[in-house]
This record gives C-alpha cells, sequence and structure tokens, in this order.
C-alpha cells in the first residue's frame, strides 16, 4: 500500500513509498510499547490532517524515523474506519468511525499511568512525528488503548479530532491550574491567532461562556473573521487594533490562549494579562527569534497579580474525548460553522506534493488529505 514518507535529516524528501498492508495482530512500535495480546485495531484510513509540523518535518527541523529505517511517515491527525479488532477488545467494532492519538508512553511514572502527554522524558515517541510512523497511508494498526471513537453523526469532523484534542487539553490544564485561587471565574478571554486551533479555542471558550476576541493580523472580513464571529466571538485585526489598544478598550483578558506560531506575541501577551489571570502557550516555534521586553515591569506585574503561565503540548485518550465533546456540543451550538475550518481537500496520497505546498500558504486552515471514500 502507499504511504507519504519523508527521510528525516534530508530537507524536502517528501516522497511515496510502498509499504506492507498491517495485520490486526502486527507490532507497529515494538521499541516502544507492544500492543497487549488480541488488542489490536486495524483501521482503514479515511482522511489524514496536515500542519506546520508536517511542513517542518520535511523541511528537517525535526522528526526521527524508527529504529532500524531511513523513514518516517508522516501524518499524525488521524480519521478512518475500524475493519477488523483483536479477540480481546470490546469497546471498538469493525465499521465505527475513529481516530487514534499521537504520543505511546515512554518509561517515565506519568507514561506509565496513562499520561504520556506530559512525559518527563527527554524523548517522547509520536506517530507521524518522533520515532512512529505516522497515518499518511491506507492502513493503520494501534492498541485499542489509543484508538477513539467518533460519532457516527460527527464523521464530517472527524479529522479535527486531534488539534481539537491540543485545545481541549491546554484549556483544561489552566483551569486544573487556576484551582489554585480556589474561586476563578474568567469573563474575558484574548485568543491570539486564527488558524485552525485559535479558532477551534475560540469554540470551545465561547462554549464556555467567556467573551472572546480573537486576535489576528489580517483586517477582515475574511474566512477566518467570518468564523471567528459566527462562533460569537469578536475578530481583531491587529494591525489596525493593537494588542494593548484593545486592553485599554475592553480591559485586561483573565485568559489569553495563545496560537499564533509566533515567539514575540507569546512574549507581548504577558504585558496585557489581568491579575490571576492565566497565559496559555501551545505555539511550537521553531528556528530562532530575539526580542526584547521590559523584563522588570512584567516581572514586577506578574509577582504582583499573581497571574499564570501554562504550557501546553499533545492530548493524550482523555482529550481527544474532550475535544470530540466540544466538537460536538459546537456542532449544536454553532451548527455548520466547523466545517467550514475543513478548506483545502487534498484527493488521494499521490497528491502529496501538492499538500506541502498548499501547507505554505498560511490563510489554508485545514489541509487534509481524502485518501478514501
Ligand atoms: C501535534 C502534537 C505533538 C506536537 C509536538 C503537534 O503538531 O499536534 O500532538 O505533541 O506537535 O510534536
Ligand atoms: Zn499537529
Amino acid at each position: 500500500m502507499k504511504a507519504v514518507a519523508v527521510l528525516p535529516g534530508q530537507p524536502n524528501s517528501v516522497h511515496l513509498q510502498e509499504i506492507p498492508v498491517p495485520k490486526v495482530t502486527d507490532q507497529p512500535h515494538p521499541h516502544v510499547c507492544r500492543i497487549p495480546e488480541g488488542r489490536g485495531v486495524l483501521v482503514k484510513v479515511l482522511q489524514i490532517g496536515v500542519d506546520a509540523t508536517d511542513r517542518e518535518i520535511n523541511e528537517a527541523l525535526y522528526g526521527n524515523a524508527p529504529p532500524g529505517g531511513k523513514h518516517l511517515v508522516i501524518g499524525h491527525e488521524s480519521f478512518g474506519q475500524v475493519v477488523e479488532v483483536g479477540d480481546k477488545v470490546i469497546e471498538i467494532k469493525p465499521g465505527d468511525y475513529v481516530t487514534c492519538t499521537v504520543r505511546r508512553p515512554g518509561g517515565s511514572l506519568f507514561d506509565k499511568i496513562g499520561r504520556n502527554d506530559i512525559t518527563s522524558e527527554e524523548v517522547y515517541y509520536e506517530r507521524g512525528i518522533n520515532l512512529c510512523h505516522g497515518y499518511l497511508t491506507e492502513y493503520f494498526v494501534d492498541d485499542a488503548e489509543y484508538v477513539v471513537k467518533v460519532p457516527q453523526n460527527l464523521k464530517h469532523l472527524g479529522v479535527l479530532a486531534e488539534p481539537a484534542s491540543v485545545c481541549a487539553k491546554a484549556i483544561e490544564q489552566a483551569y486544573l491550574a487556576q484551582q489554585r485561587l480556589q474561586v476563578w471565574n474568567p469573563l474575558r478571554a484574548f485568543v491570539l491567532g486564527s488558524g485552525q486551533i485559535g479558532l477551534l479555542a475560540t469554540m470551545m471558550l465561547r462554549l464556555r461562556g467567556l467573551q472572546v476576541f480573537t486576535l489576528a493580523t489580517k483586517p477582515g472580513p475574511h474566512l477566518k473573521s467570518e468564523l471567528a464571529e459566527a462562533y460569537g466571538a469578536t475578530y481583531v485585526s491587529t494591525k489596525q487594533t493593537s494588542m494593548k489598544q484593545l486592553t485599554e478598550q475592553v480591559g485586561k483578558p483573565d485568559l489569553i490562549f495563545e496560537a499564533t506560531g509566533n515567539a514575540e506575541v507569546c512574549f507581548r501577551a504577558m504585558e496585557v494579562l489581568a491579575h490571576n489571570g492565566a497565559l496559555i502557550w501551545t505555539s511550537i516555534t521553531g528556528g530562532e527569534h530575539e526580542v526584547s521586553v521590559d523584563a522588570a515591569k512584567i516581572n514586577l506585574e506578574w509577582v504582583l497579580g499573581n497571574k499564570l503561565l501554562v504550557s501546553s503540548v499533545n492530548g493524550n485518550r482523555r482529550h481527544f474525548e474532550l475535544g470530540i465533546q466540544a466538537l460536538s456540543h459546537g456542532e449544536h451550538t454553532y451548527p455548520g460553522v466547523t466545517e467550514r475550518i475543513l478548506t483545502h481537500p487534498v484527493a488521494g496520497l499521490e497528491n502529496y506534493q501538492e499538500m506541502m505546498k498548499i501547507l505554505e500558504d498560511n490563510q489554508a486552515l485545514k489541509v487534509y488529505v481524502d485518501v478514501a471514500k
């Protein structure tokens, strides 16, 4: 069967590769963890989402092949249909729509208790990203433990399950951390960035009842501003109104969700957060970028204001479930809005070059490959 792979370390090595069709009894990552006897799930791939991570792996900025091989099958945002299950799988059956988590457990305590998303080991194992093959292929096998059901009536949004898990986890982490305050009822949020993560975070914060301002550079109206507003948020172009000016107009935000991919914005966000507020960082900023900030002022304000920085990456099975629940709740509250994030379908694995090209266009919201019907 076909797979889209790269040769890690070699820029622009993305190519189509022939790999064997897996069997439900296979061990996909024996160097990391073994699927217990009878617990395998064989999935036919329907759609795979791609994002900046895939582009940066192809640029050889990071990413490693599983030991013993030269290639890494990419793709970590999966959606498919179950074909076959092992005899000890009772929670999923053939025909079910599913997604599959990204990380596999290393050896830390957190990995052992099902929290591989917060592993304390430096090396992490992620399907399609680091040391484990991904999903941009026709079939895959994994442990039922990592396979998460997508409701039949949500199958048109199934390919967003992974990005939704990342947002759901980050927001939950902030609320959990804010229990330090005993009472925390955030009223106003700034979401920085209006890519897929920014928009899904906008939706999730609106579903929690917050007043949300979604900030990005490009003046609206355009699709991203329309989607933010369709979720009941206010879109703000920072070319027209800076984050500081907005703060003067509407007040300081209790919560900031940063998802711009821009390191300077991560630090500028520290200048406007309200007392007792939480700033969530989700951007993965590659390369180097020096920024000058008034560190004394930020330090003073943060200490005197008891402010909190929460960093968040990845999502485990429970965060996928939370993400899927949010997509579902969002679909009932804002019908038909979220599917408008699915802007750039690519027809078939063969069109992987087109896929990489669209990923360079920063107006493309969700790029995904229609692998099979
Ligand atoms: C993925 C996460 C992953 C992170 C770091 C992101 O693109 O969505 O699941 O943990 O990259 O590799
Ligand atoms: Zn990703």
